[in-house]
């Protein structure tokens, strides 16, 4: 059994992947500091189901309301760590007092729209928060990273579908201007200092628990409360949707051969290798949810890419990743999840 730090483990990703590895049986270090990017009581709700635990939790205020939460869910097996990857001195004393096997990073700013909006902010956690784990990594000779990276480093790259041999040189959003960083520094780092590092490119996950500002998510809610959706450019923009539980079975996946070889630098698209206009995704979300959408036309936004469709054959070959959920099951099961928790907040 390992000994694992996860960064961003109370949020979607990063929920299923430490319910996944307590359920191998593994150690879980859980550092997050509750961004206020969607609802901290959302990422409450994500702990505790990650834990199966029930999810009734009196809310007073946030700085409280983390603490208790540290409280009920701090055990052996798994502990919370309320800290924020700017803060090298913070994360410092989780690597000194831990032995860590491996680290797999999902604390990030997301989103390409926000990410226009604050710059700044985005180059604070994406680029100098990765670069105070990795130099932590170094310094207590943690060797093994797993770092998501992102569809959206392609741009708007023509050769379909996207494979990680092509070239991506061209980002056209600041987050993917930050995700490209995050691997070039997996590769400095591991040029330099030996860390065995898999750059995770996801595609569009979605599935319980998904981010609120994420399409999926967003449409079915504006649709169910009969609210116009923000619908961008003529409909025909694709997307290459990936369920959570394949992503979180390529990430074990990764994790599987990142311990069993040496001298690893390796750039892994997990996608469907699917895609769905976005017309054909509201035609799907809103036949699930048996209401009628209404659209809010509106052009293309600056960052957004035309089309993301995902070559998985390597990730196939190297780490037996297989996406095995359907567009539609998947859906289904999102919106299962949705119906049941509607109310809860
Ligand atoms: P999420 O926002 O649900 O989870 C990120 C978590 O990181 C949150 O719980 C947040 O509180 C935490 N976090 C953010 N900044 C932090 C900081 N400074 N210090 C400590 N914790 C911090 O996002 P997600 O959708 O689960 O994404 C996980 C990772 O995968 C991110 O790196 C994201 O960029 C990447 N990714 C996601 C998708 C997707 O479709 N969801 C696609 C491509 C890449």
């Amino acid at each position: 059994m390992a000994n694992y730090l996860i960064t961003g483990g109370a949020g979607f990703i990063g929920s299923h992947l430490c319910e996944a590895l307590l359920k191998e049986g593994h150690h879980i270090i859980n550092v997050d500091s509750f961004t206020d990017y969607y609802s901290y009581q959302s990422k409450v709700k994500n702990v505790l189901e990650s834990l199966g635990m029930a999810k009734d939790f009196t809310f007073t205020n946030k700085a409280d309301d983390l603490q208790q939460l540290q409280i009920k869910v701090n055990r052996e097996q798994y502990r919370l760590e309320l800290v924020d990857i700017r803060s090298m001195e913070g994360l410092e004393s989780i690597f000194q007092a831990s032995k860590i096997d491996a680290v797999i990073h999902l604390a990030a700013s997301p989103g390409v729209r926000a990410s226009m909006e604050n710059p700044l902010g985005f180059e604070e956690v994406n680029v100098k928060g990765t670069l105070h784990i990795l130099e932590l990594m170094k310094k207590y000779e943690v060797k093994k990273w797993i770092c998501a990276s992102s569809s959206s480093v392609y741009g708007n790259n023509t050769k379909l579908p996207f494979a990680e041999t092509d070239e991506v040189n061209s980002p056209i959003s600041l987050y993917a201007m930050t995700k490209k960083s995050c691997e070039l520094m997996g590769y400095a780092y591991h040029h330099l200092y030996g860390i065995d590092t898999i750059m995770l490119r996801f595609f569009t996950v979605f599935g319980e628990r998904q981010r609120p500002d994420l399409a999926i998510h967003k449409f079915t809610a504006l649709i169910d409360q009969g609210v116009a959706i923000p619908f961008y450019g003529d409909g025909s923009t694709q997307r290459d949707y990936t369920y959570i539980k394949d992503i979180i079975n390529g990430i074990s996946g990764s994790l599987q051969y990142i311990q069993q070889h040496q001298d690893v630098y390796q750039i892994l698209n997990l996608g469907s290798n699917q895609t769905y206009s976005l017309t054909s995704l509201v035609d799907h979300i809103s036949r699930e949810l048996g209401k009628k959408p209404i659209l809010h036309k509106l052009p293309m936004q600056p960052g957004d890419v035309d089309k993301t469709y995902a070559d998985i054959s390597k990730a196939q070959s190297l780490i037996h990743y297989n996406p095995l959920t359907t567009f539609d099951e998947g859906l289904h099961a999102f919106i299962a999840w949705y119906e049941g928790g509607r109310d809860e907040w």
